[in-house]
């Protein structure tokens, strides 16, 4: 994302927001209760629209499209693998023509920087839609050899209704990342954005339209997690529920799917990943790898590194280049092309982020630059580094989700293999070293289901992305990605006699 050296379009900032409404079997829905919530800007506090506001009832008129979508003898059922990938490239395509306006509209309603949705979401996006489009016909089942006179073999089938529920940090990204491997194996979609950041999932409803998939396929629910995403998870009809958000939710979900129908689940969920810089790394390297696995999106993000580990004799180098590093993060108004850092989501994070920064500076990290708000409107928190960070301080051990680094030192390997595994998360981790034993032996012992040597959030489709521990259940994208929406079926049959 070298946004310097290519030319940033002028975002479309008089925008119209045209879809506001519940999309349901290809058509705009008024909710069934009569009710509308408001969405905010967080770069300014100003509401930009009102949405319809899905709930239970709503769920259930999309459960019931998907359902009829789903029946055996459906266009959807009985399309050619090969055309729902026609489907999946032509989407990409349509999202790939108006990405202005879904950049623009992702950073008025999630608070992104423009570049970082113009030359971050907008591709990720599209590139996932691509990934899963090609893998529509390629999902083969096997042949078995069965004991005894059978013939056997494997269908890899869809699950069915998929229920998704996706949170506000990518919410473009993520839509993609649910719906693509879903729709790809023929399944059908009732998705429900963030309350916060329903905007460009709107949109997409349009796309859906015009790329030509047929109604029901994909049906999106606009609302609260309490009301339509408990809709979800507590659903008697749908079959599976992907979820992305916090642990705790997650465990609500998991909870949900025990208690009504067994639904599969997969769940991507927090995290609070090491990154440990041994001093023979290369410094200029590992020092901006650790700023922008931190700071990116204003450090909203499940994978950010926010427990540093830094080899004790480069430990103050590295604090001090860090903090100057920080220093220079532009901060600004969202649609302005050389904004770096834009506002928190929301109050709620803003709180909460300040109330743990306060908590470092009580329990005795050492402050080394920002470590309050920023501007005098929207939710901007300054740029902030703690230094002679312990373990066992909250800053240390809680998800922040802002703008906040954490710094500590070590001494071995053995040592801080072992902190860097001490918590009860395990979603990502970095090393930096230009030796290789250390590389392979580290990034071996990390309970983690990504580790990045001398990189960090390196992402693209190719790569199944999950977590250990409490990070989550499963794998979305790559070819392991396909597994959670695919239901496998033995068939055999009885043959008069078999030859090997
Ligand atoms: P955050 O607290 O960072 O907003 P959440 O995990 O609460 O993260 O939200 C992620 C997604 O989960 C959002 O779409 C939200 O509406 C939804 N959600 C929140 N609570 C529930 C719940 N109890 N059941 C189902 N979905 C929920
Ligand atoms: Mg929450």
């Amino acid at each position: 994302m070298s946004s310097a050296q290519v030319t940033i379009p002028t975002p479309l900032r008089n925008l119209e927001i045209k879809y506001t409404k519940i999309f349901i079997n290809n058509e705009w829905h008024n909710s069934v209760s009569g009710k509308k919530f408001p969405v905010f800007n967080p770069a300014n506090g100003e509401k930009i629209c009102e949405v319809e506001e899905g709930d239970k009832e709503d769920i259930n008129k999309a459960v019931k499209a998907a359902r009829e979508a789903f029946q055996l003898g459906s266009p959807w059922r009985t399309m050619d693998a090969s055309v729902r990938g026609k489907l999946l490239y032509k989407l990409a395509d349509l999202v790939e023509r108006d990405t202005l306006i879904l950049s623009t509209l992702e950073s008025i309603d999630a608070g992104k920087a423009f570049a970082t949705s113009y030359f971050g979401d907008l591709p990720g996006a599209v590139k996932t839609l691509r990934y899963y489009a090609g893998w529509t016909d390629k999902n083969h089942g096997r042949t078995v050899p069965m004991d005894g006179d059978y013939f056997s073999f494997t269908r890899h089938e869809p699950v069915g209704v998929c229920g998704q529920i996706i949170p506000w940090n990518f919410p473009l990204v993520m839509f993609s990342w649910k719906i693509a491997p879903a729709l790809c194996n023929g399944n059908t979609v009732v998705i429900k954005p963030a309350e916060q950041t329903p905007l460009t999932a709107l949109y997409m409803g349009s796309l859906i339209i015009e790329a030509g998939f047929p109604p029901g396929v994909v049906n999106i629910v606009p609302g609260y997690g309490t009301t339509a995403g408990a809709a979800i998870s507590h659903h008697m009809d749908i079959d599976k529920v992907a979820f992305t958000g916090s642990t705790e939710v997650g465990k609500l979900i998991k909870e949900a799917a025990g208690k009504t129908n067994l639904k599969r689940v997969t769940l991507e969920l927090g995290g609070k990943s090491p990154i440990i810089i041994f001093a023979d790394a290369d410094l200029d390297n590992a020092l901006e790898q650790a700023h922008q696995g931190l700071f990116y999106h204003q450090g909203q993000m499940c994978v950010a590194g926010s427990r540093l580990f830094v080899e004790e004799s480069i430990y103050e180098e590295f604090v001090r280049k860090s903090v100057e590093r920080a220093k220079k993060r532009v901060l600004g108004d969202t649609l302005s092309p050389t904004t770096q850092q834009g506002p928190q989501i929301d109050k709620e994070q803003y709180d909460r982020i300040l109330e743990l920064i306060e908590s470092g500076k009580k329990e005795g990290a050492k402050l080394e630059c920002g470590g309050g708000p920023w501007g005098d409107k929207g939710f901007y928190i300054q740029p902030t580094v703690f230094s002679n960070v312990k373990d066992d301080m909250r800053i240390a051990k809680e998800e922040i989700f802002g703008p906040v680094q954490q710094i500590m030192s070590f001494k071995t390997i053995d040592e801080v293999i072992k902190r860097a595994n001490n918590t009860t998360y395990g979603l990502a981790a970095g090393v930096f070293t230009k030796d290789l034993d250390k590389a392979i032996t580290v990034s071996s012992a990390l309970q983690a289901g990504t580790v990045w040597v001398n990189c960090y959030i390196t992402m693209s489709p190719q790569g199944p992305f999950g977590g250990f521990k409490m990070s989550g259940n499963g794998r979305e994208m790559g070819e392991y990605g396909l597994h959670a929406y695919t239901e496998v079926k033995t068939v055999t049959m009885k043959i008069s006699k078999k030859n090997s």
